[in-house]
Formats: C-alpha cells, structure tokens, sequence
C-alpha cells in the first residue's frame, strides 16, 4: 500500500473562538495509495500546519508503505526535530498520523478501536463529561444525561478572586448532587499562590481535578502544587510526543494526563502515552475524547473512561459517533469511520 499523494487543508470552522484555534486551527489531511483507499486525519496548525505537510512531511512519506504507521512517524519526527519537537509541526504530524491509522484500519477492514483492542470491550458504552462555561448549562448537560461536567473558568480573569469560584462551584455542586463529577479548567493562565487559594476553596466540594491551572512549562509551579493541592491536578493538553509526557510523568507532575490526539503527535503517540501512564499508575482523560479520532484509543485502551464532549465549531467530518444519554461508543466503521465533506479539497480556504 504505496502512499501515492497527501494533501492538507484547512477547512471553515464558523462558530469557532476568534483566536489561535482559528487562525492556528484544526487541518484535514488526506492520503491516497496505490490501492485506491484513502485515509482522512485531522492535526493543528492551520496553514504553518499545511506548509509543513506539504514542503516537508510529503516529501519524506510519498512512495513509502502507509502500514508502516510508526516507522513513518518516527521518520517525522527525526526529519523535523531541530524545529519541531512541540507545537505546530507536532499537531502536522499528528493529522498525518491519524490518516495513516485510518489507512491501517481501511486495509484490514477493521475499526481502529478493534485495531488496539486487546483487554476491553471496544463496543463498551463510555461515559462523557461536558465542559461547560456556566452552572446552567452544567445542570442542562446533567438533564441530557451526563454525569460529568467541567467548568471552564477563565471568564474570571487571571487572578481570580478564590471567593468567586468557590461560590460557582457551591452552587453547581448544589445544583447537580453529590453523585455528579466536577472538574473545573483555569486555562493555564494563574499562578501558583492563587491555584492553591482556589484549590483550598473548592476542596470541600469532591472535585475530581483542577485542570491546567498554571502554564505548561511552570514545572517547578506544578510540583510544589502537586504537593500542596487538596485537588487533584490535570494538565498535558498542551504538551508533545512521549518524551514530553515521559517528564511529567518521572516528576509526577499531574493526577491526571490529557493529551489531544490531533496535537500530540496522534495515535502512534497516545498509545505510548497510555503505556507509560499506565506503568506508572497515572490516569489518562485524552483531551476533547469524544472526538472520532480519541475516541477509539479510550475505548481500547482505558481502564477509567471519560470522554470529554467535542468541539462545537467543528463540522468538517462526517460519521463521527454522537453522545446519548450521556454515554458514547467507538465507531464500528473500518478506519476512524468518519469522512470529510466532498468538496473540501475543491473549495478556497
Ligand atoms: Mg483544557
């Protein structure tokens, strides 16, 4: 199965937030074979992203075999590492990735979570969390049959005042119950002082983590607040590749990893992010998990489900699996399942 042809675009995200996850968006990625399949991936990096794929990575994967998925990923990231060991060419080479599992998949008529399958039911129901950005549409979601929400708090600014949030999470734990699972998400944007001020405040309310409170590289911050938090701390949304997940974990940085399979290097990534998480006892909650591309990997690989609800801007795929009753399945589908709208390749961007 020769790869013939790749190609990347960005495809329209109305409703999506007017910053870098606009202009720096989600990429589609598409490669052909030699024997007429053809596998759809989705990375990061909007146009950089596109520039890489199509000056770099396409010239080092046309003419190879697409089932030799983690050989072609090592031999991208060996081919980009003076430049591109975190960020943009990461999330390229991470819609490359997943294209080439969907490929895989594709080849054997399997789907991918019966690809990884190996000690879970792959067809088993998975709970979701939403994340949600005020108490009403925390209790909405909990109506839809979620029993987990995540409050998305930057609306209160980088410096909080820890009064405010606790007031927020009093009330949502009112509102949903004691038997709901709360998280809340603080953006990476606070500092350590007013993460453990916060985190004091809403200990008393059973929060399941305190997610990406201090900013990514803050690893002295995150170990002294690994130590001093009463709330378990999640973070890794925005890290790279399994080297960078190996140091989080050696410094048993986070409770809980969330790496996005479209930015960390994808499925060739995950999995080895799950293997080492799982060598060393540290739970795993992939980044927006819902989505096609996660979702399989849960389904496969994770001993404690929770998928996250998936990004409402974007509607490029087709066949993805949708959340009922607050549960998920992983697509049946060879591949991922999923496809992408038939003029995507054909209109301007
Ligand atoms: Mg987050």
């Amino acid at each position: 199965m020769v790869i013939t042809s790749l190609r990347a675009k960005q495809p329209p995200t109305p409703g999506s937030p007017a910053d870098w996850r606009t202009q720096l968006g989600q990429i589609v990625v598409e490669i052909r074979t030699s024997t007429g399949l053809c596998g759809y991936g989705v990375g990061g990096g909007g146009a950089a992203g596109v520039h890489v794929i199509e000056t770099v990575l396409r010239d080092r994967l046309l003419g190879c075999d697409a089932e030799d998925v983690e050989s072609l990923h090592r031999a991208m990231c060996q081919e980009t590492v003076f430049y591109g060991r975190t960020g943009l060419v990461v999330m390229a080479i991470s819609g490359v990735d997943l294209a080439l599992w969907d490929l895989r998949g594709k080849a054997r008529q399997q789907s991918v979570a019966e690809l990884l399958s190996d000690e879970f039911d792959v067809h088993r129901p998975l709970p979701t969390y939403m994340t949600v950005f005020d108490d009403e549409a925390a209790q909405a979601a909990m109506d839809a049959g979620h029993r987990a929400i995540k409050l998305h708090v930057e609306r209160f600014g980088d410096r909080p005042d820890p009064a405010d949030i606790g007031a927020l999470v009093a009330e949502t734990r009112r509102r949903l119950g004691d038997d709901a699972e709360i998280m809340l998400d603080a953006f990476a944007r606070w500092d350590l002082e007013t993460t453990l001020r916060v985190a004091d405040r809403i200990a008393p309310y059973q929060i399941t983590w305190l997610e990406e409170p201090l900013p990514p590289d803050d690893l002295a911050g995150y170990a002294r607040l690994v130590k001093e938090s009463p709330v378990p701390i999640a973070g890794g949304e925005h890290e790279y590749l399994a080297a960078g997940f190996q140091r989080l974990i050696d410094a048993r940085l986070h409770a809980v990893l969330q790496p996005d399979v479209s930015w960390c290097g994808g499925l060739t990534t995950l999995i080895e992010i799950y293997n080492l998480a799982r060598e060393a006892g540290v739970r795993v909650c992939p980044h927006r998990g819902c989505e096609p591309y996660a979702l399989p990997a849960i389904a496969a690989l994770d001993p404690q489900p929770l998928a996250e609800s998936p990004r409402r801007w974007f509607t490029c795929l087709t066949g993805a699996p949708a959340i009922r009753n607050g549960v998920i399945q992983a697509s049946c589908e060879a591949g991922f399942g999923v496809s992408v709208a038939p003029d995507l390749f054909c209109t301007p961007t």
